[in-house]
């Protein structure tokens, strides 16, 4: 059964509201979020309960318990803070280290109408994230400088300071009610002191939590003698995540609805992820064709994979899969198309009258090019030729014509100049 010293230390913990003038637990304390699917809410202990408090300090301490969302939860799990107002400060600062990206970028720059399907959605779903991150950073803040981050000092993509931007998102500030307390602690000490389940298990959406990790690790739980293997396997495990020995009971959900919410949580993240990775891919492949590295065909895309350029080798290492059609789950020409329109909303490139002129001059070396193989030989020959000229990563998609139009084109101009 479970350890004695986490019982003990269990007890004596008070429930604060510090974002609200009554018990409200239907919000995060530290960031404002009220539960959603993917973001449920529990207790969060302060200090964490494996925190070992040295003995000076212990009659100064307060042992509270915070209604806190899964994400901030996660987050500080187990870092020694020793009161509230540390802990919620402590956060923003992670906050904006982990939603870095997502703040310069102000939830992606791209407009979600400018794609379709998955890509469409993770676009849009970026843009709320942006919102909601940012409410959550402000949420009882009163100052900016209550916040320690160089983030702060950083552009965003419309070259606004971050810490400007935050201001209209500060919300509400931290109360100190300390009379409230004393009333919650007497109740939840006799609440703790009951004999049966002194504990609080994990909460439901946790758990599903739980479900769907291991799921990823290989372990396949989906009913009660599953679950029991699994627990005979993973004694300590089990005891430090606080699992209930009955699921179906403690949750009052059956199995089957478990096993199916782990498994939608657990496709869900895998797409979530993808799709992120899938916009970063494109985006590194439609830098690359703009730098004079054609990527048309799957063997150009391994050929830079083996043998990649200086600059972007950290990139390409992180980003390009060995299978990328199986891993995203596309075809070679849709990933091809994206790239293509990626690269030409990207950089801007001559037009096409402009772009004849400079085929019919054969200089550079053009002459030989008249179809979109060469004319991506020529590229990789003519890095900077091609840069310098501001030719189109793609003749054919820039100027809406096929290879044989053009080079018709061509030789007519050839003629006309005579
Ligand atoms: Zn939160």
């Amino acid at each position: 059964m479970r350890p004695q010293h986490r019982l003990v230390n269990n007890v004596g913990y008070t429930k604060i509201y510090p974002m609200s003038s009554t018990a409200d637990d239907t919000f995060c304390h530290y960031c404002g979020r009220k539960a959603s699917i993917l973001n449920g809410l529990s207790w969060d202990h302060v200090p964490a309960l494996n925190v070992k408090v040295p003995k000076e300090f212990i009659a100064g301490i307060r042992k509270t318990l915070i209604r806190a969302c899964v994400e901030c939860n996660n987050m500080a799990s187990d870092i020694a803070h020793i009161d509230y107002a540390e802990r919620h400060l402590w956060l923003k600062t992670k906050y904006l280290q982990k939603y870095k990206k997502l703040i310069l970028s102000e939830g992606g720059g791209s407009d979600p109408e400018k794609f379709s399907g998955f890509l469409k959605a993770y676009v849009s779903n970026q843009k709320k994230l942006y919102v909601e991150i940012l409410g959550a950073i402000g949420f009882g803040i009163q100052s900016i400088d209550q916040i320690e981050s160089e983030i702060l000092n950083l552009r965003n993509s419309s070259r606004k300071l971050v810490g400007t931007v935050l201001i209209d998102y500060l919300y509400g500030t931290p109360e100190d009610d300390q009379e409230e307390l004393e009333e919650v602690s007497i109740t939840l000490r006799s609440e703790v002191s009951r004999d049966e389940e002194p504990y609080e298990y994990m909460d439901e959406y946790d758990f599903i939590l739980f479900l769907s990790a291991e799921m990823e690790a290989g372990n396949i739980i989906k009913n009660q003698v599953d679950y029991l293997e699994w627990k005979d396997h993973h004694e300590s495990r089990f005891t430090l995540l606080d699992l209930p020995l009955e699921p179906e009971s403690h949750y009052e959900t059956p199995w089957s609805v478990l096993a199916k919410l782990a498994q939608q949580n657990f496709g869900w993240d895998q797409e979530s992820n993808r799709s992120g990775e899938y916009e970063e891919l494109i985006s590194l492949l439609a830098e690359l064709m703009s730098e004079g590295y054609p990527v048309i065909s799957l063997e150009d895309y391994l050929e830079i994979k083996r043998t990649p350029p200086a600059k972007f080798k950290p990139l390409i290492r992180e980003v390009m899969r060995e299978d990328p059609e199986n891993y995203y789950g596309v075809s070679w020409d849709e990933l091809s198309e994206h790239v293509i329109k990626k690269s030409h909303e990207n950089f801007i490139s001559v037009d096409l009258d402009a772009f004849l002129n400079i085929l019919n001059s054969k200089k550079h070396g053009l002459s030989s090019v008249n179809c979109g193989m060469s004319y991506c030989e020529w590229v990789s020959n003519h890095r900077n030729t091609f840069k310098y000229l501001k030719l189109p990563v793609c003749p054919e998609f820039a100027y809406e014509l096929t290879w044989a139009k053009i080079n018709e084109l061509t030789d007519k101009l050839a003629l006309d100049n005579g």
